[in-house]
């Protein structure tokens, strides 16, 4: 059995609070359980008992043995000293803070749940993948719904403590932190970091200054990328070249070192050359996107943002010196979704937090009507009876992913809670 389920017993308090004895015999009533300590120190804080009807005020450390209070070194730690219960599941002996003062026990195993005892053991202490997988299909749909939402809200928290960071360097640049961002997602799974860099190497107030000429858009990004260091005799790329080299003289830019942009395994339609200018396009089309990106509050007038087609020489190319069918390079709806989602929907919610102008709903609204991803993580969940019916539903099932099943936080998880609270 692991601490962690004795805290989750203590927290919510998964025991028979009514006639509690300390193992020196004397009465036991809870009057508040503290506050569980994520720091070093006592597990809960500011716990309030009463022992014999006296008040005691201090904090608690919860054991799976008491030994183990000697085996941690709390007998010689004075941050121990404020520890008015010591809650045990098995009380094997006696322990003294530094002062040698004895500290009451509460044997845990006394009053436990024994319905809440037997589902963790028959669920949670298992090697299994997905413990619950059997039970998820009992748990009612409001409690899933609710916890979805309460999903997808962290995942953009967490993002946005990154943004925060973010802001930070940038000196509140929000330009900058979209441009980049976007550039990020353009990539793909293949070229994501280095796009990112592209966008660190090719600042956006250089870049922006050229919006309006497509060319010059154009040779920024190809010419950074470094993909226009070769003799060719495209008279296309030899314009953006010329253009390129004035530029890069001009604002002393570097390059990505050859071999970062890569158009291995990738099908011709996502290729870093189509992917690049569809970019150049978004950004010659509409200058300043990340003021019409807080405008945006449904999914059709984002897609018209994002909706963009390369520039004419890529009707006939996917790179650089080879001509093929003509066919426009449009970005389409799988794409534009991704967009929205990752970049959109984030950095709204990231400006939101950071003006203090809150509209979690307007976002909620966009998600459930985008549909959902495709990907391994969906799948997973798909599987074990939790279909994503929408973005909402895939974003929320990638954090409930990455941060709790994986780490096996099930004891922090909403399910967990109701399949433990209800014994499935
Ligand atoms: S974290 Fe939650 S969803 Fe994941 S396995 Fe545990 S109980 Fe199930």
């Amino acid at each position: 059995m692991k601490e962690r389920f004795l805290h989750y017993i203590w927290q919510n308090g998964f025991f028979d609070q009514n006639n509690l004895m300390t193992n020196q015999g004397n009465r036991l009533l809870i009057r508040y359980k503290g506050l569980l300590n994520t720091d070093a120190g006592p597990d809960f804080l500011n716990t309030q008992i009463l022992i014999d009807d006296i008040l005691w005020a201090g904090h608690v450390e919860i054991h799976k043995n008491s030994s183990d209070w000697y085996a941690h070194g709390h007998e010689k730690d004075p941050a121990y000293d404020n520890v008015i219960l010591h809650v045990v599941y098995n009380d094997n002996m006696p322990v003294y803070n530094s002062h040698n003062q004895q500290i009451p026990t509460l044997e845990l195993s006394k009053y436990i749940d024994k319905k809440v005892l037997k589902t963790y053991k028959k669920r949670f202490e298992t090697k299994t993948f997905l413990p619950c997988q059997d039970a998820i299909g009992q748990i009612d749909e409001i409690t899933l719904l609710n916890y979805k939402y309460r999903l997808f809200i962290e995942r953009l928290e967490n993002k946005y403590q990154n943004i925060k960071n973010w802001l930070l360097e940038t000196k509140n640049d929000w330009h900058q932190i979209l441009y980049q961002t976007l550039l990020k997602y353009t990539g793909g799974p293949v070229n994501k970091e280095a796009f990112e860099w592209l966008g660190r190497l090719l600042p956006h107030k250089i870049f922006i200054k050229y919006n309006n000429d497509l060319i010059k858009t154009e040779a920024l990004l190809f010419g950074v990328a470094g993909l226009l260091n070769d003799e060719k005799s495209d008279e296309y790329y030899k314009v953006l070249q010329q253009e390129y080299r004035f530029l890069k003289a001009k604002h002393g830019l570097d390059e990505l070192p050859a071999g970062n942009i890569k158009f291995h395994r990738l099908r011709p339609s996502n290729f870093p050359t189509i992917r690049l200018a569809q970019f150049a396009r978004m950004y010659h089309q509409t200058g300043h996107l990340f003021e019409k990106l807080l405008e945006l509050d449904n999914p059709g007038q984002a897609r018209k943002l994002f909706t963009v087609t390369a520039s004419v020489y890529w009707d006939t190319h996917y790179n650089f010196d080879k001509i093929t069918k003509p066919k426009k390079k449009t970005t389409g709806k799988d794409f534009v979704n991704l967009i929205i989602i990752n970049v959109v929907v984030s950095l709204k919610f990231a400006y939101q937090q950071h003006v203090g102008h809150y509209d979690n709903d307007t976002l909620i609204e966009l998600m459930e009507k985008l549909p959902a991803e495709k990907n391994k993580i969906v799948r997973i969940y798909n599987n074990i009876n939790l279909p994503s019916k929408n973005a909402l539903d895939s974003q929320a099932f990638i954090q409930l992913y990455q941060n709790y099943c994986i780490p096996k936080k099930c004891l922090s998880c909403d399910i967990g809670h109701n399949i433990l609270k209800k014994g499935l």
